[in-house]
């Protein structure tokens, strides 16, 4: 699936004037799935540095097999974070951080973006991200050549 959406990317650009640089599938997997995962990894985490999954970041150290492998002797699925959107009313593993964003407006974004919209720059428009509130005030000054 993931070669499939570097391929369309790549198709898309027609000109030299952009390059577009990607990962390993593979790596690129591994990272949605860290990065969406919650506690439940931990013993796959454990797992797989216990079958020699170390320095990853480096090429020929990478063992992708050995990660699915982790996976599969804990019982946890890599497909139930990397291959499925989330629902909005999901409570997801960094809900309890207080980053003073609010979810709100995350999944407003998220579909506002679907919908190829581009939230306007905050010196221009504030879209009401939750920041403001939290240090009481407006978080720019409302001059548009302040930009
Ligand atoms: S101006 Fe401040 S509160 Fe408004 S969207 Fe930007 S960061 Fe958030």
């Amino acid at each position: 699936m993931i070669e499939h959406k570097q391929k369309l990317l790549m198709d898309s650009v027609k000109t030299k004037k952009i390059k577009v640089s990607y990962h390993d599938p593979n790596v690129s997997q591994l990272e949605v799935i860290l990065a969406k995962g919650d506690r439940r990894l931990c013993k796959v985490i454990y797992e797989a540095w216990r079958k020699g999954c170390k320095f990853d970041s480096w090429d020929e150290h990478f063992k992708f097999d050995r990660w699915m492998e982790a996976f599969a002797d804990c019982g946890v699925d890599p497909a139930f974070y990397a291959n499925r959107r989330f629902e909005y009313d999901e409570i997801l593993p960094w809900d309890h951080l207080d980053y003073y964003i609010s979810k709100e407006f995350f999944i407003r974004e998220n579909k506002t973006a679907r919908q190829s919209v581009t939230t306007p720059h905050c010196r221009l428009k504030c879209s009401a991200c939750g920041v403001s509130k939290e240090i009481g005030g407006p978080c720019f000054a409302k001059n548009k050549n302040d930009i």
